[in-house]
């Protein structure tokens, strides 16, 4: 089984898009419990590099860190790790919500935001990148980013996220290139 219920979630998005394949090099931000890379994994993935906040029990051939992504040494160490420029960016991550609405969702952006600049500077042309994103508010800004970049960006709502109502994935393909 998988460790986590996001993993369903993962499974319909790939259904669709075909990302997770053999040769594919992938970088999974928030990645505890380890589902998302466990699903990579069983779908053929061995190039995966993963950072969470908590520790992540090893599932090999993935390496996993412990740290925090805002954390600018981050990124080079993802990139360091996995040996080169990913094909695929994927961030199921999420702050804890300290329950004040509108700071929350702040908070989320910030986080979606920096994915989406690391993912925009490390992509190989061609690439993808897909975030777990919430509907409302403050998405327009990198929702346009990530048009001026990639060739289609799109909202997803897998089945499976139906009950955290305002949760949807964002999936951005065809990077374009740094020119
Ligand atoms: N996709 C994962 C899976 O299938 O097992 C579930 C991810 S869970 C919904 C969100 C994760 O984001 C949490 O484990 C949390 O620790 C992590 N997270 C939140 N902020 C982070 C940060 N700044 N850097 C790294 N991880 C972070």
């Amino acid at each position: 089984g998988y460790r986590s219920r996001a993993a369903f979630k993962l499974a319909e998005i790939d259904d669709r898009l075909k990302l997770l394949r053999p040769g594919a090099r992938i970088v999974d931000l928030g990645a505890a419990p380890g589902g998302w890379t466990q699903l990579a994994i069983e779908r053929g993935v061995t190039d995966i590099v993963g950072v969470d906040l908590l520790p992540v029990d090893p599932l090999p051939p993935a390496q996993l860190l412990e740290m925090d992504f805002t954390d600018p040494a981050c990124g080079p160490k993802l990139i360091e790790l996995l040996g080169g420029a990913p094909d695929v960016v994927l961030s199921d991550m999420a702050p804890n919500t300290v329950g004040h609405r509108k700071t929350d969702h702040l908070r989320i952006v910030a986080l979606i935001e920096a994915a989406a600049d690391f993912a925009i500077e490390v992509l190989k042309p061609g690439g993808a990148f897909v975030t777990k994103a919430f509907q409302g508010g403050e998405m327009g800004e990198v929702t346009a980013l990530l048009k001026q970049h990639f060739t289609d960006v799109r909202n997803l709502k897998p089945k499976a996220s139906r009950a955290e109502s305002s949760e949807v994935y964002l999936a951005a393909t065809g990077f374009k290139g740094r020119g």
